[in-house]
Order: C-alpha cells, then structure tokens, then sequence
C-alpha cells in the first residue's frame, strides 16, 4: 500500500504543515530519505496560519532564559535559517535591531537583557544612549537602548514552501486539505484518520500550532494545558512615512508579558509594519474582530487555568481591547518609540494569531513543549521564537523519534 490521498501505510506521519512540521519532516528525511513519510496539513496550502501571518523577523536569542528549549533551539536554529536561506536563495537581510528605554523604570529591565545576551552568548551586543539611539534611528526617541546586531528579517512564507518543495524532492509527500480527526496509538503501530482518508503509521509528530492541544489530547486526555488564542492587530506606514523607521525597533518588554508592546518592523518587502497587540481571539483562527467560534470560546472560557489569568490580568487585557478598537490609542503606544508617528501614517493591513499554551495553574506557558506518547510526538507550545528555531526543532524532533525507532 502506498500513501496517497485516500490513505496508506507509512514510517512517519506528521500532523501539521506549519514552518515546525516542515522542518520536522525535512530533517527527518535528510536523515534517513528511504522512509515513507507523509505531511497531512488540513489548508489547500501549507503555513496559512502562524507561520504565514508572522512579522518575519529572525530573531537573535536576546531574551530567552539561558538555558531554555527556547534560547538553546533560538540560537541554533538561527544558524540553521541563516544557511537555509542562502542555500535555496530566499529573501532574508541581517540588519539589526534596537530595543528602546523610554522611561527610567525601564533601565534595569534593559540592563537585565543586555546581560542576558551576554549569558546566551550573542557577540556584539552593545548599549546605546540616546544620541548613539539617533544615529542608528534618527526618529527615534529613547532614554537608553540596545543595539542586537543579529537581528533579520526573512520572507517566512518563502521559506515554508521552500520546505514543502524540499520534503517532496526527498521522496516525502505532503497532502493538503486533510483534516486529521482521530489518532489511536496502538501497540505497533499508529492509526490517524482524516476527514477523508486513513493512514497507518509507525511513528506520529503532531505540530498543529493553534489546534496543537487537541491533537495531543488524542492520546493524553488528561493533557494538563490548552492553546488560547491571541490575535495580534498590524498597521503598517503608509509610503511618505516609512523614511521614519530604518530597521528595527522594539520597546524592553514587560517581563510578565514578554510578546506585548508594539514595535516597529522593517519587513523584506520594504514596507514598515507596526504592532502587533495582543487581544484574546474568540477563534483560534479568528484573524477579524468579528469573527467568533462557539466551539473555540467556550472551550477557552471552561478551562481553568485561562479564568485565572483572566481574574489576574484583566487589566493588561483591557490595555490590548483599548489598542484594538482605538487608533488613537495604538497611535500613542507607537509614539512612545518614534513620537513623529501620526494616525494618518498608518493603515491597517491584517493580522495573527498566536497559540499561547496555558496551563491549569494559571501560567502561560514560556518555553516551547515537546510531549511524546508511546509512538506519538506532540508539539505542544512552540511560540515566537519557533519561526526562527523551526529547523533546529525539527532537528531535536527527528534525532528523539528516529532515535526511539532504533530501540
Ligand atoms: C503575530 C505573530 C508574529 C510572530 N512573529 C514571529 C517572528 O517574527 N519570528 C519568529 O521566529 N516567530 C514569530 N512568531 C511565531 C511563529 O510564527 C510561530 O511560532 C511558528 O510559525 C509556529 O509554527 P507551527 O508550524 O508550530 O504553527 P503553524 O504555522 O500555525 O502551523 C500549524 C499547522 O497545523 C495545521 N493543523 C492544525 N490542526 C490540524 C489538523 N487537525 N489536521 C491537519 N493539520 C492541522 C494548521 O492548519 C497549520 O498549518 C509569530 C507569531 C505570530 C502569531
């Protein structure tokens, strides 16, 4: 039985065709190109959601706790994408970035990240004062700042259809709208049924980002954490604006809420992107204010550990609801970093939303998750920076389960 779009038999089947499901299938097949492997994205097109609605930024390693799946896989993945991108000729610029003081309370948390670069390792990093802040952005406005050399930008969507190219040269198939439903760990083998086929598999790796907890609790009812959504709002600078902006710029980030604050992005294409905010989605794949899954926001409203935060951080949320509704407000935020910014230099173009695994304390959960079961991988949280780290993630994937096959 061969796999095709009506099922089959396979060595690996991964769950997911996001920027962590490529890579993971990628590395597997370099590894080992006589397996038979299958992708099952449930889109017509792979990376339509994180990975395609991202800010491209290729992020350096500056924040992550030393230590962390999230500072070990951000540095070595960074490597990784910088080869990736140079080898297949996708568009990508390592130009730099700065974070921003604009407020004397924020020196020691600017101080705490310089050091923590330092401790991750990045070369170069350096602090800036507030003419050295005008020499590298002239509009901006900062007490103090960091200049992070390695920071770039990449086209992500360029690099996900890059994979799904390089997975099928491999001898991998990649089969799109295939919803995958069910999955039955069995004692040899793994059977997954999607919305119109069955396969039967050795090994599963499920990497479904925003659905990534129900595809775990496949095989763990139990699961102790669950995705809430957070949709993130973009305005970008209308042309006669962007002379404002040169590359990156971002503000020290609330140790709290490390993916709030909006900056500003120099993204591949030229444009200049503003934002994102960060407001609850009341659909995982809600991308419109308006758009409401029942299913979706009943299950975020019954799960504990999301009513605990709600109780704690309610106010930070009415923060991000006044920023969403209001340009005024968005606007005020963003002249916080570069006060020439007006409204009429932005216009709104689109948004993404981020899968935040939460867990039934009441903690959102910081570092990527990697769970395996029996013959099931499950990729449970893989945030920012997992854009960045997808091919070493893919890498650490590949070497647990072909490793496990070995025994
Ligand atoms: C607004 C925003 C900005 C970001 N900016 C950056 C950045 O600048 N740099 C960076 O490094 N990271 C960034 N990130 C994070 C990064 O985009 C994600 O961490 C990364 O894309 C996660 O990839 P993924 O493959 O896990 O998820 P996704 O890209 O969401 O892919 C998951 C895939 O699984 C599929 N799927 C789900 N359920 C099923 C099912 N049942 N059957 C079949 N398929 C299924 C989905 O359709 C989807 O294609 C950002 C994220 C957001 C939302």
């Amino acid at each position: 039985m061969t796999i095709s779009r009506t099922g089959g038999r396979c060595d690996i089947a991964i769950v997911g065709g996001g920027i962590v499901g490529l890579a993971t299938a990628y590395s597997l097949l370099r590894r080992d190109p006589r397996q038979k492997l299958v992708v099952l994205e449930k889109e017509a097109q792979v990376g339509a959601h994180q990975t395609g609605h991202n800010s491209g930024v290729i992020h350096s390693g500056l924040y992550y706790k030393p230590g962390s799946l999230k500072a070990k896989n951000c540095l070595e993945g960074y490597a990784k994408l910088l080869q990736f991108c140079r080898e297949n000729e996708i568009a990508h610029e390592v130009c730099g970035k700065i974070v921003v003081a604009t407020s004397q309370s924020e020196l020691s948390q600017l101080e705490m990240l310089y050091q923590r670069g330092l401790a991750n390792g990045l070369d170069g990093v350096r602090r800036l004062d507030a003419d050295e802040i005008k020499q590298l952005e002239p509009h901006c406005a900062g007490l103090a700042g960091l200049f992070v050399p390695q920071t770039g930008i990449v086209d992500y969507s360029a690099m996900v259809n890059c994979l799904r190219d390089q997975v099928a040269n491999l001898g991998g198939t990649v089969l799109t709208n295939q919803t995958v439903a069910e999955i039955q760990s069995r004692d040899e083998t793994v059977r997954i049924a999607s919305n119109s086929a069955e396969f039967v598999a050795d090994r599963v790796v499920t990497c479904g980002g925003l659905h990534s907890d129900r595809l775990a609790r496949e095989t763990d009812r139990d699961l102790d954490l669950r995705i809430v959504p957070f949709r993130g709002e973009y305005f970008e600078l209308e042309p006669e604006a962007r002379h404002l902006v040169k590359n990156l710029i971002y503000p020290v980030p609330d140790p709290n809420f490390p993916f709030l604050g909006v900056h500003f992005t120099r993204r591949i294409d030229g444009t200049i992107e503003c934002g994102p905010n960060a407001v609850l989605a009341f659909a995982r794949e809600g991308y419109r204010k308006t758009d409401f899954s029942v299913r979706d926001f009943s299950q975020t409203l019954a799960w504990s550990g999301f009513r605990k935060i709600a109780r704690k951080y309610w106010r930070t949320g009415l923060g991000e609801y006044r920023r969403s509704f209001s340009k005024r407000a968005f606007v005020r935020a963003l002249q916080k970093l570069v006060p020439e910014i007006q409204a009429k230099h932005l216009r709104p173009c689109g948004s993404g939303v981020r899968a935040q695994a939460c867990s039934r304390d009441g903690l959102l959960l910081d570092d990527f998750e990697i769970r395996t079961n029996g013959r099931v991988t499950h990729v449970c949280n893989a945030p920012s920076p997992a854009a960045t780290a997808s091919l070493a993630i893919g890498d650490s994937i590949a070497e647990l389960v072909l490793g496990d096959k070995s025994h």
